[in-house]
C-alpha cells in the first residue's frame, strides 16, 4: 500500500553517524528505506486506515508462511509466542527437543506455563532427527512437540520437514501439535507451514525478516485452531481464538505496534520483489562464502556438518582468537559480529548473514577481518 509521507520535508534525519553495521544473528541491520516507513503519521487503531494497513500486510505475511492457514501479528517479541504456542496447544504433555540455548528456553517455557513435559535432549551442535522424536513419542503420551526451526546459539538448521513427516505417520500423529520456532529462519531459510503440516510456525520481526524488534508473527493451523478452542487457561494477551477473530477483520484486540506494521507492509513489498527463492538463495550463497572463509582461517564449523544454518554460521573457536579483540577491531571498521551464546561464550563465535544483507557486505566483512588475522 502507499505509505508516501505528507511531512513537510523540514526534519533532518534524527539518525547519529555512529552507524555500526551488524552482522550480529538479531537485531539484525535495518535498511534506512525501512527505518522511514516507521516514520508514517500516527493512525488509531480502529481507523478504517489501520484495517487497510493490516490487510496490506496479511497476503504477502502469509506467502512467507507459504500458508493459506490462520495468520496472527502480536506486539511482542518472539518470546511471546513461545507462550501462546505453549499455552493454547498442549493439554497432556509436550516433548520439548532441546538442541541449543533457545530451544531450551523454549522447553523451559512450556513448563514455566504449567505444562507436562519431557525434554528430549540432543548435543548442542546437532539438529534433532526424526527418529529421535519418533522413539520418544512412542508411548502415545504427548499431544505437542516443541521445536527450533534454526537454532541462532549454534548455528544449527533441524529437518522439520522430515520430522513433521515422521509425526504425523504415527498412529495419533494426527492429535500431535508441531509448534516450531523459526525465529531466525523465516524469511530467510524455507519453512512451509501448510507443505509441511505444520501447527505453529512463530517469528519475530528482528531476525531475518530485517525488521526494527517489537512484532512477533506466527502461522496457526486450523487443527491448532480447534485444539486451542479447547484447552482451558489460554490467557487473555496470546489467546489464539481472541487474536484470530480480531484478524479476520484486520484488526487486533489491543493496540499494535503501528508504527513497525508501516515497515513491516514496506518490507514484505520488498521481500516479495526479491522473490522467495531468491531470497533464500541468497541466504545459501552467503552461509557457503561465510563457511569458506571461516575455514580458510583454520576454524572448524560448530554445526554439525549438512545442517549448517543459512541465516547464522556458528564457528568453533580452535585457533583460541580473542574474540573481544575482534570485536573491538570490528568496531573500528563500523561493524560488529556475535562471540558464542551463553555457556559458548569465548568457545564458539557467529557471522549473521541474514535479513537484507547482501554478499558485497559479506565480503567488506570479510576483509575487515583479514585486517585482524594480518
Ligand atoms: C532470537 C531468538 C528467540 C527470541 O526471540 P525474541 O524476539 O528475542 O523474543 C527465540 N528463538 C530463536 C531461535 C531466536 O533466534
Amino acid at each position: 500500500m502507499n505509505t508516501s509521507k505528507q511531512n513537510s520535508g523540514e526534519h533532518s534525519s534524527p539518525r547519529s553517524d555512529k552507524h555500526i553495521k551488524l552482522f550480529i544473528p538479531g537485531p539484525s541491520e535495518v535498511r534506512a528505506e525501512i527505518l522511514d516507513a516507521q516514520a508514517n503519521w500516527m493512525i488509531g487503531h480502529r481507523m478504517p486506515e489501520c484495517a487497510d494497513l493490516v490487510g496490506s500486510i496479511l497476503p504477502k505475511l502469509s506467502q512467507v508462511f507459504y500458508t493459506k492457514q490462520t495468520v496472527l501479528i502480536t506486539a511482542s517479541s518472539g518470546t511471546g509466542l513461545w507462550e501462546a504456542a505453549a499455552r493454547n496447544c498442549i493439554a497432556k504433555k509436550a516433548l520439548t527437543c532441546d538442541n541449543g540455548a533457545f530451544a531450551s528456553r523454549f522447553s523451559d517455557v512450556v513448563g514455566l506455563n504449567g505444562k507436562e513435559m519431557e525434554v528430549l535432549s540432543v548435543p548442542w551442535g546437532q539438529p534433532v532427527l526424526p527418529e529421535q522424536v519418533i522413539e520418544r513419542l512412542a508411548t502415545g503420551e504427548f499431544d505437542a512437540v516443541t521445536l527450533v526451526h534454526n537454532e541462532t546459539s549454534t548455528g544449527v538448521t533441524s529437518p522439520i520437514k522430515e520430522i513433521a513427516q515422521a509425526i504425523r505417520a504415527l498412529p495419533n500423529g494426527q492429535d500431535i501439535m508441531i509448534l516450531v520456532d523459526s525465529v531466525s529462519g523465516l524469511a530467510g531459510a524455507r519453512i512451509e507451514m501448510d507443505a509441511w503440516d505444520l501447527d505453529v510456525v512463530l517469528a519475530s520481526s528482528q531476525k531475518a525478516f530485517a525488521l526494527p524488534p517489537g512484532l512477533a508473527f506466527c502461522a496457526v493451523s486450523d487443527r491448532a485452531m480447534a485444539k486451542a478452542r479447547t484447552v482451558p487457561a489460554r490467557g487473555y494477551y496470546f489467546d489464539f481464538i481472541s487474536l484470530a477473530k480480531s484478524i479476520a477483520k484486520n484488526q487486533t484486540p489491543a493496540t499494535p505496534a503501528v508504527s513497525l506494521l508501516y515497515a513491516l507492509d514496506r518490507q514484505l513489498d520488498d521481500i516479495m520483489a526479491e522473490g522467495l527463492d531468491n531470497r533464500f538463495a541468497r541466504h545459501l550463497a552467503m552461509r557457503d562464502r561465510t563457511l569458506e572463509w571461516l575455514r580458510g582461517k583454520g576454524f572448524e564449523i560448530f554445526a554439525a556438518a549438512g545442517y549448517e544454518s543459512p541465516t547464522v554460521s556458528c564457528a568453533a573457536n580452535n585457533l583460541d582468537i580473542d574474540i573481544s579483540a575482534l570485536n573491538k577491531y570490528l568496531r573500528g571498521h563500523g561493524m560488529i559480529i556475535s562471540n558464542g551464546y551463553g555457556d559458548l561464550k569465548g568457545k564458539t563465535f557467529r557471522i549473521a548473514h541474514m535479513g537484507d544483507t547482501q554478499m558485497n557486505e559479506m565480503e567488506e566483512l570479510f576483509t575487515a577481518m583479514d585486517g585482524f588475522f594480518a
